[in-house]
């Protein structure tokens, strides 16, 4: 795709994304039944979510109150009486013949969500939030023995976040996939696992030409569920239909599914196929009712949104930008990041360790940052220790990563393989003196003006001494030394 980006100084995309989050309620959204990811098929069913005959839906309190919470985060205005609608189609997967969703009466209307891009903060504008159940899952079978139905998810309770047609460019439209995941687990209402399907996205997509105001017609990518395919699925529609329009062509208000295997989009129905779902409210269900108390409640419940913590670190802790964006970027992870500032690490020293080495273990260990096993105050115990200069910082790293595979502790680990920096300087005199004796032809070259052989012989000194020898000690025992007698 070299030409893309002559191809984008003519065309300019226009991006709307419909995300669909799950609700990490106890139980599904119109029946008793768990919302669980991953059990036996068709182990959590009854007639409701089933949708036998007769069976009567009641709305899940808890699935509104995270929707609730979720609508106040972004600032949308919540409608006090809002209600759920059938969206009539038929699939082997629903299979009472209609979704319960919200449409023209949803529980939240505009809003914005935050986002950083381009290094600045930057809005984007909602359409709408409104609650809707899940599908049934339809597991095709490899061998090419027919298809199956899990009705576990059937029901379960979804969000649907739409976004206004202001998102530029794939990239933009990660970075705002990425800014609502965040803001989803930090309310702690989704477990946004994009793997196991429980946020998926679909986006529409058109090009007009730059300077152009009107919209052009848009396609829809259905069924995105990784960053990734976001990414690559916008970039090849893009490509895509400016081929059609460069080309003298029409582009055609297709629906695409993208296949995340194939990294590619296939046509999934036209506009002459498109559905008409014959909204209609469901009489089942009486509107759902919003009291001032009820947002009262909500609100106690609110937290701090990715994009304040991000600027509260650079303010509060001078960190710089890049940092502030990693530390914010997961509740577990900022939690520990200040855990060690609480525990007397200055802000600058437990940013470096922890972006550093903390993450490159847990990274390595496949752990999680709620599971980390050096707790805040255990790596304050070897920052100290750093700082003071009783380890060095090299040495430092290695405790940190035994103090992660045995429990201990950073002094008990110190002390029983003697790692103490030996700063002693009549014992670090000895070292160097001995590294001299050992190169002789570097000692000469050195002693003829090659100076730049002196970090050959600080390595030398660190070698020797294990890693131990204190460098700023090391540092002037050597210059001492090198240019000393002969
Ligand atoms: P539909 O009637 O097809 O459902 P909507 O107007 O409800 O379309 O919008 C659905 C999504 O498509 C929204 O996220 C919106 O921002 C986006 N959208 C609308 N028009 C365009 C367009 N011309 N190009 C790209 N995205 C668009
Ligand atoms: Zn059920
Ligand atoms: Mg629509």
């Amino acid at each position: 795709m070299s030409d893309m980006s002559a191809l984008l100084k003519r065309w300019e995309p226009v991006i709307g994304l419909e995300v669909h989050a799950q609700l990490s309620t106890t139980t599904k959204m119109f029946c008793g039944c768990r919302n669980a990811y991953g059990d036996q098929p068709n182990s959590h069913t009854c007639p409701t979510c089933l949708g036998l005959p007769g069976a009567l839906p009641v709305a899940n309190e808890q699935a509104v109150l995270f929707a609730l919470k979720l609508g106040l985060a972004v600032g949308s205005e919540i409608t006090q009486f809002s209600r759920f609608a059938r969206k009539n189609y038929f699939y082997p997967d629903l299979t009472k013949g209609y979704q319960i969703s919200q449409y023209d009466e949803p529980l939240c209307s505009g809003g914005s969500v935050t986002i950083r891009w381009e290094g600045r903060s930057q809005e984007i504008p909602l359409t709408r939030i409104h609650i809707e159940e899940d599908a049934g899952k339809s597991i095709h079978d490899e061998k090419g023995d027919g298809t199956r139905v899990d009705f576990n998810r059937c029901g379960v309770p979804l969000v649907e976040i739409v976004s206004e047609p202001v998102i530029r460019s794939p990239q933009e439209a990660k970075a705002y996939l990425t800014r609502l995941k965040q803001i989803l687990e930090y309310l702690n209402i989704c477990d946004c696992n994009m793997e196991e399907g429980n946020l998926r996205c679909d986006a529409n997509i058109s090009i007009r030409p730059r300077r152009e105001t009107k919209f052009g017609v848009k396609t829809e990518m259905k069924n995105i569920n990784s960053f990734r395919g976001v990414e690559r699925g916008l970039m090849s529609e893009i490509f895509r239909q400016a081929e059609v329009l460069d080309g003298g062509g029409e582009v055609e208000q297709v629906t695409l599914l993208w296949n995340e295997v194939e990294q590619k989009a296939e046509v999934m129905r036209s506009k002459e196929e498109a559905h008409d779902y014959r909204y209609f409210p469901d009489p089942d269900l009486v509107p759902l009712s919003v009291s001032e108390s009820d947002l009262e409640e909500v609100r106690s419940f609110l937290v701090e949104l990715p994009h304040e913590r991000e600027e509260r670190f650079v303010t509060d802790y001078s960190l710089k930008e890049d940092d502030a964006v990693i530390l914010a970027s997961e509740t577990p992870l900022s939690a520990y990041f200040e855990a060690t500032i609480e525990a007397g690490a200055p802000a600058s020293t437990a940013a470096k360790w922890i972006l550093g080495e903390v993450l490159s273990i847990v990274k390595e260990e496949g752990v999680s940052m709620e599971s980390f096993p050096a707790s805040p105050k255990s790596l304050v115990g070897l920052l100290q220790s750093v700082i003071e200069g009783e380890v060095t910082v090299v040495t430092g790293k290695e405790v940190l990563r035994e103090m992660v595979s045995s429990g201990l502790s950073a002094s008990e680990i110190i002390e029983k393989e003697g790692l103490a920096q030996v700063s002693d300087a009549s014992a670090l005199s000895e070292t160097v003196a001995k590294v001299l004796e050992e190169n002789p032809d570097e000692l000469k070259r050195y002693r003829n003006g090659k100076k730049a052989l002196f970090g050959f012989f600080m390595g030398e000194v660190m070698k020797a001494s294990g890693g131990k020898s204190d460098p700023k000690v090391t540092q002037k025992l050597l210059t001492e030394a090198l240019n000393g007698i002969d």
